[in-house]
């Protein structure tokens, strides 16, 4: 027990020092900004991101801590490719200038209600995830769009979901590896570099959001991760 409380502990620095990554990136970016054009709109728009991003260090904590007693979520409804967006310019830095970012965003998606904080979370576990498996690069793909009754096989209601897919042209996982990859503390890192805590964050996080996540992975080909999010209720046709 006192060994998982001290991987608990470990999780959560690497974690951090992962959301550190982000801010360094973030940082970088806004020098380079203010050298270039300091009057820039875009300047107060990333002071604005990065004050949120160290807001969502906290977010972050709760969510590892939720691990030895359950937290509540906080939940909204939220514009899920507006989210996208919002990381877009963090995921670009925090990826490298070898992958290449691309969106695919529906853009006649449905809202859904989850916790905007650890959406933002689980989609920056997942680029660190798809970074360190693109060693030499590739791109990144995150693509959104609606879908129906996807869930019915799993024991969920049938029902609207919005499904986020991440999609990453990295060495891809086993079988054997695909099977734990949801298992707390399961990393195939060496062990400062890996605690196996991302994907239970995004894991934890989805199916108490009501959804499920799904993984196609091909070994040397790449990885797409689904994330479906069930969808609030469509307002009723007003004519
Ligand atoms: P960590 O990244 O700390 O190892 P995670 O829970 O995020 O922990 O992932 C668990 C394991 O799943 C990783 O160690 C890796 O083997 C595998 N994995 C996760 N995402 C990917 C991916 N996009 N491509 C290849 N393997 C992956
Ligand atoms: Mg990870």
């Amino acid at each position: 027990k006192m060994e998982a409380v001290g991987r608990l502990a470990a999780g959560i620095v690497h974690d951090f020092n992962n959301l550190l990554t982000v801010m360094e990136a973030g940082l970088n970016l806004l020098e380079k900004q203010l050298n270039q054009d300091p009057t820039n709109p875009k300047v107060f728009a990333l002071f604005e991101e990065l004050r949120k991003r160290t807001r969502n260090g906290g977010a972050l904590a709760q969510q590892l801590l939720a691990f030895s007693r359950k937290q509540p979520l906080n939940p909204e409804i939220v514009d899920v490719n507006a989210r996208i967006e919002g990381l877009s310019s963090l995921l670009t830095s925090t990826l490298g200038h070898n992958v290449k970012v691309r969106h695919e965003l529906d853009q006649a998606l449905g809202e859904v209600f989850v916790d905007p904080n650890q959406l933002d979370v689980a989609l920056l576990n997942l680029a660190v995830n798809a970074r360190d498996a693109m060693d030499g690069g590739g791109t990144l793909t995150i693509t959104t769009s609606n879908v129906r009754n996807i869930t019915e096989d799993h024991g969920h209601k049938p029902g609207l979901f919005v499904r986020v897919t991440v999609t990453d042209t990295g060495c891809g996982m086993s079988k054997d590896v695909l099977a734990r990859v949801f298992e707390p503390f399961f990393t195939t890192k060496g062990d400062s570099e890996g605690t196996g805590l991302g994907l239970s964050q995004v894991y934890g996080f989805v199916e108490q959001s009501g959804g499920d996540v799904r993984i196609d992975s091909e070994v040397g080909k790449g990885t797409s991760v689904h994330l479906l999010l069930p969808r609030t209720k469509a307002p009723q046709p007003t004519g």
